[in-house]
């Protein structure tokens, strides 16, 4: 079966065509999925009716099924858990602050990176998504905040989302292809028309994509997974660094804020007694001092079957310090959904055993 959502613009025409009908019904289609976020043909009502019947019998418009959705206590964070085609599961995450309206969403079934305190990485990777795969994710809320919106949202209601990060399962760089084709279509000014400077790609440190990222036109904003400012410690805790370790990683950091003007942020999670030492401080603040770039320390979310504990809050605020001190911009992430397991592929793993599914 084909996912409508796989399709450009230019694809849907194409599409049309070769099922005999004028390539205008293809900018109708993408109209109707992209802009009205229609969930069925039915709703494309400017479709003759026999276009619309075989739509619905050789296509979907939704590759999503919702399995359990959840809130924090504050409501302020939301996170689904959505079946797939093939009966795969991911998860996405919704983030409400006062301004902004964020989604978190996922790039790949599982992941293959084996970061050693990460619930996503305990699995492996089972698959790519596909474009319409990943943009489904984003229409998902969309269409939530449009049709409805939280209680809790501080502006009028419905509402429209401000910004995605693609910091859910996955390592995104390494599905660089549909990556891209699903960022295309949620910046697409003549489509979804998010400004792509809301969007946010995270990556674990893929030198060579990293390189390529920074040739596309759309001005996305870019995170790098760091954790750790030696690579005898990044070896052990993001495994990749094996391949491209700690000068590799910054001298592309280095050349993608030369060629692009844009800041990158690096992501810490502080991991009591492991990477939170004032020393460690010094030397990360060393490796960035002078790179235009802003250092978020995430307090880590710990995981079953993995001795990492979160950092102490005085020991957070001396790192944040240390780096602050030597010139590097640096913040706390906020703590959010601890408790509905909002951490990177924890719902799902939750959701794997029947005792923990209960406390959902
Ligand atoms: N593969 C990408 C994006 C997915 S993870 C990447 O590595 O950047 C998004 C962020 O969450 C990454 O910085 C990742 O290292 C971090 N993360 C994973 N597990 C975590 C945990 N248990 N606690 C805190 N952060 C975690």
């Amino acid at each position: 079966m084909l996912t409508l959502l796989d399709f450009s613009r230019t694809e849907l025409r194409a599409l049309m065509q070769e099922w005999g009908q004028p390539g205008f019904r293809g900018d109708q289609i993408y109209d109707w999925l992209h802009k009205e976020l229609a969930a069925s043909p039915e709703e494309m009502t400017n479709l003759p009716k026999e276009l619309r019947a075989r739509l619905a019998a050789e296509t979907q418009c939704n590759p999503l099924q919702l399995i359990v959705q959840i809130d924090s206590r504050d409501r302020l964070t939301r996170k689904a858990l959505f079946r797939l085609t093939d009966g795969a599961t991911i998860e996405v995450v919704l983030m409400l602050y006062n301004s902004r309206r964020t989604v978190c969403i996922s790039t790949q079934v599982g992941c293959g990176m084996g970061c050693t305190f990460c619930a996503t990485a305990q699995g492996g990777l089972m698959r790519n998504l596909s474009a319409g795969e990943i943009i489904a994710q984003v229409h998902w809320f969309e269409r939530y905040l449009r049709q409805e919106g939280p209680a809790e949202l501080h502006v009028q209601r419905p509402t429209r989302l401000t910004n995605v990060v693609v910091m859910g399962m996955g390592e995104p760089l390494a599905n660089y292809q549909a990556l891209i084709k699903a960022l295309r279509a949620i910046a697409d000014p003549d489509g979804f028309t998010l400004s792509a400077r809301s969007l946010t790609v995270s990556t674990v440190g893929l030198v060579p994509m990293i390189d390529r990222l920074s040739g596309e036109p759309l001005p996305i904003r870019l995170a790098v997974s760091l954790h750790a400012s030696s690579n005898r410690l990044r070896n052990q805790l993001v495994p990749i660094n094996k391949r491209y370790p700690l000068e590799s990683l910054l001298a592309a950091c280095q050349r993608y804020v030369q060629k692009t003007g844009r800041r990158i942020t690096f992501e810490y999670a502080l991991m009591r007694g492991i990477n939170d030492s004032g020393q460690q401080a010094g030397q990360l603040a060393d490796l960035l001092v002078g790179l235009l770039c802003h250092v978020n320390l995430i307090p880590l979310n710990p995981i079953p079957n993995s001795p990492f504990q979160p950092s102490s809050d005085e020991d957070t605020k001396m790192f944040q310090q240390v780096l602050e001190r030597a010139g590097v911009a640096a913040t706390v992430r906020l703590r959010r959904g601890i408790e509905i397991n909002a951490g990177c592929g924890q719902l799902r793993q939750a959701a794997q055993q029947p005792d923990l599914i209960q406390m959902i």
